[in-house]
């Protein structure tokens, strides 16, 4: 399950719920005070993703960033049509 972090505009407090991520975010509540007004800021497990992929994307995907090189050493499939 997801972390989600809120931020509440009632008792400006921030708060980390762990939610599934089916969850309707509009009706979640502050956990201090039990406003509804509060933001849903981002999660934490989503952001860290996107954050390393941005990170990491500073140009095109060079050969060294490939998961498995191995794919590229082997030998290529050929159609029977062309032997
Ligand atoms: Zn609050």
């Amino acid at each position: 399950m997801p972390l989600y972090e809120y931020h509440c505009k009632e008792c400006d407090c921030d708060f980390t719920l762990l939610q599934p991520a089916t969850v309707n975010k509009d009706e979640t509540v502050c956990s201090e005070c039990g406003s509804p007004r509060v933001d849903h800021k981002f999660s934490t497990f989503s952001s860290k993703i996107q954050g390393v992929s941005a990170a990491s994307k500073k140009g095109p995907v060079t050969l060294d960033e490939l998961p498995n090189k191995d794919i590229l050493k082997l030998p290529v499939p050929r159609l029977r049509s062309e032997l």
